[in-house]
Order: C-alpha cells, then sequence, then structure tokens
C-alpha cells in the first residue's frame, strides 16, 4: 500500500507528466496551424508533410487520453482514493504505481479486464 509519503512523489510525477502533455500539445497544435498557413510547392511536399502530421495527431490523441487518466489519478489523490483498485478495492502494488502512476487496477484486475476488453 503507497503510504502518504509515496502518493505525494506519485502525484509530483503525474502533475509534471500532466505538464509535459499540456505543453506538448500546445506545440503540435502551434504546428499544425503553421502547416495549414504554408503554401505546398507540389504533391510530394505534401504528402511528406501530411503523414508527419497524421502521425502528430495520433500521438496528440494518444496524449489527450493520458492526460484524461492523469487528470482522474489526481482527482483519487484528492479524494484519499488513490492506489486502490477500482474494481476489488484492494490497494495497487507500489512498484505497479511506480511504473504506471495513473494506473486504475491492480495487476489480476488489471489482466482480467484486458482479456475482456
Ligand atoms: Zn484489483
Amino acid at each position: 500500500m503507497a503510504n502518504g509519503k509515496q502518493v505525494e512523489e506519485l502525484k509530483q510525477i503525474l502533475l509534471d507528466k500532466k505538464e509535459l502533455i499540456i505543453k506538448h500539445l500546445q506545440g503540435s497544435k502551434d504546428s499544425m496551424d503553421s502547416f495549414k498557413s504554408s503554401e505546398c510547392r507540389d504533391e510530394y511536399d505534401y504528402a511528406e508533410i501530411s503523414s508527419d502530421s497524421f502521425k502528430e495527431g495520433i500521438i496528440a490523441s494518444q496524449q489527450v487520453k493520458e492526460l484524461a487518466e492523469i487528470e482522474e489519478a489526481l482527482k483519487r489523490v484528492q479524494e484519499g482514493t488513490y492506489g486502490v483498485c477500482e474494481m476489488c478495492d484492494e490497494s495497487i502494488a507500489i512498484g505497479r504505481l511506480r511504473a504506471k502512476p495513473f494506473a486504475k487496477f491492480c495487476t489480476p484486475c488489471r489482466e482480467i479486464y484486458e482479456v475482456e476488453k
């Protein structure tokens, strides 16, 4: 079970990660804007740029999802339910929280969840 100090530590990790994602999302939005306003010289350039921004888009949407998970985890920190499995109410191992600070389920439940999904 994560103690108060460990929760504080993980909360800091979550906050840092959140800031990083927000910064990155802001950056990719800016590059999308400059892409839209730039003139393309030929079709080859266009394909190059659009496949890049396509990848950017995928990364961005993954980060939006991760951001939502981080927000949820921070909410649980505030409510005092952080580090407790949502499925079985057992505490999540600290090693697992360190690897994935926004984990919602303990390892056995995560496995069940992934199989059912
Ligand atoms: Zn569980």
